[in-house]
């Protein structure tokens, strides 16, 4: 996005969210894209930017003028940025909104270090480790302690470090290990588009244990178990975590 906008005035814009559907930014320049953990902020000159959050199954699809789109029907895009080479088409957007860039840090502010971005690995164990007794399930997924991790790098992570999602964060012996696997799991799969944790890209081999609840483990043989894993008062992030009792150590829900 930034390679293809940054630095460049847009040609054409299109916001088809009813509390933008007046705002046109042609002719203005982008000055930068960034991301933090699932936002998007497109930085345009004049202390303006576009914020996106991708929230379950928002993305940002950029094609050649002229090529077809295909991220989706017509009906889910929500944004078009575009300018002579390029028409980034945002896809399913919950977020779309435009706020000065002075004000980003209403967004942003609370957010931990970004596993994709500036990292800053002492700080992002600091605020996991600041709640000892919280699921380290839900605590991975909190934007707060560390950006970026969905609820598939998650599940993996948990699986491959050899502990249950419902292990509380100060009975983890080596945290720094898990932290450290999530962002090289993530770090392994930003250049493409499909996201493997095993090494395998074949659909159906590329997950050890997310989203194959009832199937066996690829390690033991064991059926991978599944189960809603909410907190209190977090319901609204409650999410499935996938885990096998055999080969991940610690409590189930
Ligand atoms: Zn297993």
């Amino acid at each position: 996005m930034h390679d293809a906008l940054a630095g460049r005035s847009l040609t054409h814009t299109d916001f088809r969210v009813p509390q933008l559907a007046t705002t046109d930014l042609t002719g203005r320049e982008v000055s930068e894209v960034v991301s933090h953990g699932k936002h998007m902020l497109t930085r345009v000159r004049g202390d303006l930017t576009v914020h996106t959050h991708f929230e379950m199954d928002g993305s940002w699809h950029l094609y050649r003028p002229g090529t077809r789109w295909t991220g989706g029907p017509a009906w889910q895009v929500r944004i078009v940025l575009a300018n002579d080479d390029w028409q980034a088409v945002g896809y399913r957007m919950p977020v779309v909104e435009l706020l000065p860039t002075a004000e980003e840090h209403r967004i942003i502010g609370h957010i931990g270090p970004d596993l994709l971005g500036e990292w800053d690995h002492d700080e992002a164990l600091r605020r996991l480790r600041s709640k000892p007794a919280r699921e380290i399930g839900p605590a991975l997924l909190d934007q707060r302690n560390l950006a970026g991790i969905g609820n598939l790098y998650k599940a993996e992570t948990l699986f491959l470090s050899g502990v249950t999602p419902w292990t509380r964060v100060g009975d983890i012996d080596d945290l720094d290990a898990v932290v450290r696997r999530a962002r090289k799991l993530m770090q392994a799969n930003k250049n493409h588009w499909q996201q493997t944790t095993t090494g395998s890209l074949r659909p159906g081999a590329d997950h050890w244990v997310f989203e194959r609840s009832g199937r066996p483990c690829r390690r033991c043989g064991t059926r991978v178990a599944s189960a809603v894993q909410p907190e209190p008062g977090r319901e609204r992030y409650e999410r499935i975590s996938y885990w096998c009792a055999q080969c991940q150590a610690g409590p189930g829900p």
